[in-house]
């Protein structure tokens, strides 16, 4: 059995440590370059056609053409993802990614470079976050406004999101950043989008000003199943401080309690609260695991 992960390149699925890009690539150079990542449950892909019209709009969005159509791309996905899976550990689920730069220029032309990969998801460095919920700090530095360049791309330039997290975790280690937009409304951290409810009501951040998550769209349309009353609109910290409950989502993290928000505590400070509970068991009933076990099981490894 192959013991080094698989990655394709350009064609070509290969080890890992053989697919490796030029210093003359863009993505490289500039960050000049889209990305989209699911994950595994259970070895089994999640919703991918999703990641991958949310990754093709990204790839229009920034005028790349990676020469390869979507359907293709879901085939290819498959393939690594079945390359890789005698590698997946009983406990473990991995993160599935694609990735296309607008390469290298041979000749005046931009010759792009496609990879898809896996990676194990980090369940014991944030099992903690189940346990104790995560201490969200708003950091000085502002999410990308549309006006520089659209959050609603997922581009691999992550700059403005690693400041923002520099600031915080030279804070508190353990801290989350949620970045304000540049009205002073919540927008995101990195990869992960911020719910908060108040008197019965799941309110998140609208779509322009942030990324639209696949995991922020499943939590919306399990609340909407279960009843809840959703509303996608600016939040700004004084109803950060006085939600009831608060949560992230993303692909990974699924639903990830907060417990407070730069230092005061989200409603009585116990996590999670009664609708994050709610719905993160709906999440997962939709992917037949256990999203929160998955993480506690391996607080001890
Ligand atoms: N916001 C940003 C900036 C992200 O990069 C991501 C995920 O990668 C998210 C939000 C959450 O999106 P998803 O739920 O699709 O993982």
């Amino acid at each position: 059995m192959a013991s080094e992960r698989m990655a394709y390149i350009n064609g070509k699925i290969v080890p890992e440590s053989q697919a490796t890009v030029s210093i003359r690539d863009r993505g490289f150079l500039q960050g000049d370059a889209v990305f989209d990542t699911t994950r595994t449950f259970g070895g089994k892909i999640f919703r991918l056609d999703e990641h991958l019209d949310r990754f093709y709009q990204s790839l229009k969005y920034m005028r790349i053409d990676p020469g390869i159509p979507k359907a293709r791309m879901a085939e290819l996905t498959m393939e690594v993802l079945n390359a890789n899976l005698p590698l997946l550990g009983e406990k473990d689920d991995f993160w599935v990614s694609q990735r296309v730069t607008r390469g290298v220029n041979v000749d005046g032309v931009n010759v792009p470079t496609v990879i898809i990969e896996c990676a194990p998801l980090p369940f014991k460095a944030r099992a903690a976050y189940y346990r104790d919920g995560m201490p969200v700090i708003v950091p000085s530095v502002r999410r990308t406004p549309p006006e520089a360049h659209s959050p609603r791309a997922k581009v691999h330039n992550y700059v403005n999101l690693i400041q923002a997290d520099l600031e915080v975790k030279a804070q508190n280690p353990q801290g989350w950043p949620i970045l304000l937009d540049m009205n002073g409304n919540l927008a995101e951290g990195p990869g992960s989008n911020i719910f908060v409810v108040k008197d019965g009501t799941l309110i998140t951040p609208r779509e322009q000003m942030i990324l639209s998550g696949i995991s922020r769209r499943v939590a919306i349309e399990l609340a909407q199943e279960l009843g809840i009353t959703v509303q996608e609109t600016d939040i700004d910290l004084f109803d950060a401080y006085t939600a009831d409950e608060a949560f992230v989502t993303s692909t990974s993290f699924c639903i990830c309690p907060v417990s407070s928000f730069n230092g005061s505590p989200v409603g009585d400070g116990g996590v999670p609260g009664p609708m994050t509970d709610r719905l993160t068991r709906a999440y997962s009933g939709l992917v037949s695991i256990d999203v929160v076990d998955q993480y506690l099981s391996r607080l001890d490894d």
